[in-house]
């Protein structure tokens, strides 16, 4: 069983529409497969006037596509300090030969807004195009309030347009594109999205496009005025990975299915058995939350702290090769110092005690100090939870 933060399960439905042979690029069929993932994914986004991109990649393909169409060549862009994430997507962003300035990350804490707005005030010039916000990093399991940040903006008046990753966030809280406003926004196949890695994509706002208009950088594959066509060769810049979009497809079909309200509502709710879970283990005075706010511990994936001594790697060999459950180590400066544990995409209550009462196994197994309570507070959790929303008796 799979709970780490990407690539997640694949559901049946997703599966089954990719087992299929390759069409003829020539087929109809092949354009409505398109036209069906660029409408899902504008009505995920709540944006009606968005141009929408997808390419054969991952999620760093879909950063390069961003920096390589709004950026010009030694034009800064604003990161604000995230974890492992932010800081790739800087070190990529200065090795294609642009200026990044950065605001620091603060371990356990979400974006802060104040220093964002600083750095853009700093910025007299008006140098900086862009700021690149990841909304969830999926190393420190902190998502960052996108309200806030835009507001922040703002109210400097400075005119960066407004970056979001979502690679690990879409699908599992919502964004909305439109109302925020967001410029561009950028994800990927295999996290909150249910379908295997293979698949990046942006959507693109008119501010945005303007601006990829007037950047003089030399681009070929990830440019968007190439890929402004109704020819699905032209669309991808060659042959479309299509068996990826007919999975892809199927997945904005499941979320459409399950509609916004309950897909989030779930993903609310497993989040909660986890973190009700974590509270429990901390009781032993071990293991911990990294995120310091509550409030900003993601939806889609929870980091857990432990203390000098313990193998993560060992522990997460123990429960993958003798409980069954892969669950994620902890990345950059984490490494060594932290475990994740996914719970976006396809997961249910049943997958996640699964995870849960596999992952206490291990730890028993490897000697690791933990609250016993936190099966039972997870569990807990869950009825409660399901009680609240009547959902209990009602559908048995
Ligand atoms: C996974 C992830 C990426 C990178 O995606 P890849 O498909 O592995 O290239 C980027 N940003 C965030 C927030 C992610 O979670």
């Amino acid at each position: 069983m799979l709970q780490s933060p990407g690539p997640t399960p694949v559901p049946d439905e997703v599966l089954h529409a990719m087992a299929r042979q390759p069409m003829d690029m020539g087929d109809p069929r092949l354009d409505d497969t398109i036209a069906a993932c660029e409408s899902g994914l504008r009505r995920l986004l709540h944006s009606d006037g968005a141009e929408v991109f997808f390419y054969a990649t991952n999620g760093h393909g879909a950063w390069e596509a961003v920096v390589e169409n709004l950026v010009p060549p030694g034009g800064a862009v604003l990161i604000p300090g995230t974890g492992h994430f932010s800081e790739s997507w800087a070190v990529q962003t200065e090795a294609l030969g642009r200026r990044v300035v950065r605001t620091p990350w603060l371990p356990g804490w979400a974006i802060d807004t104040a220093a964002l707005a600083q750095a853009l005030r700093d910025d007299a010039g008006q140098q900086i195009v862009a700021v690149f916000v990841v909304h969830t990093d999926t190393s420190s399991g902190i998502t960052s309030d996108l309200r806030a940040i835009r507001s922040a903006m703002t109210a400097t008046g400075h005119p960066a347009l407004l970056v979001v990753d979502a690679v690990a966030s879409l699908g599992c809280t919502p964004i909305d594109m439109d109302a925020l406003p967001a410029n561009v926004v950028l994800g990927a196949s295999q996290k909150g999205l249910m379908t295997p890695p293979g698949v990046g994509f942006v959507a693109v706002d008119a501010l945005a496009w303007q601006q990829a208009e007037r950047n003089p950088a030399p681009r070929f594959y990830w440019d968007w005025r190439l890929r402004r066509s109704p020819l699905n060769y032209r669309k991808f810049c060659g042959t479309p990975p299509q068996n990826l979009l007919f999975g892809l497809e199927a997945a904005f079909g499941l979320i459409a299915l399950e509609g916004e309200a309950a897909l989030y509502a779930r993903h609310r709710r497993l989040a909660g058995a986890v973190q009700a879970a974590v509270a429990g283990w901390a009781e032993a005075g071990a293991l911990g939350f990294f995120a310091r706010d509550p409030a900003s511990r993601s939806v889609s994936v929870t980091t857990i702290t432990v203390p000098e001594g313990v193998d993560i790697d060992a522990l997460r060999a123990v429960a993958r090769d003798r409980f069954g459950v892969a669950i994620a180590g902890g990345l950059g400066p984490l490494t060594g110092k932290a475990f994740r544990i996914g719970h976006l995409g396809d997961s249910n209550p049943a997958t996640i005690l699964g995870c849960l009462g596999a992952l206490e196994a291990a730890m028993l197994v490897q000697g690791i100090a933990f609250g016993r309570d936190g099966l039972r507070r997870a569990v807990d959790h869950l009825a409660a939870d399901d009680a609240a929303e009547g959902s209990g008796a009602a559908k048995s």
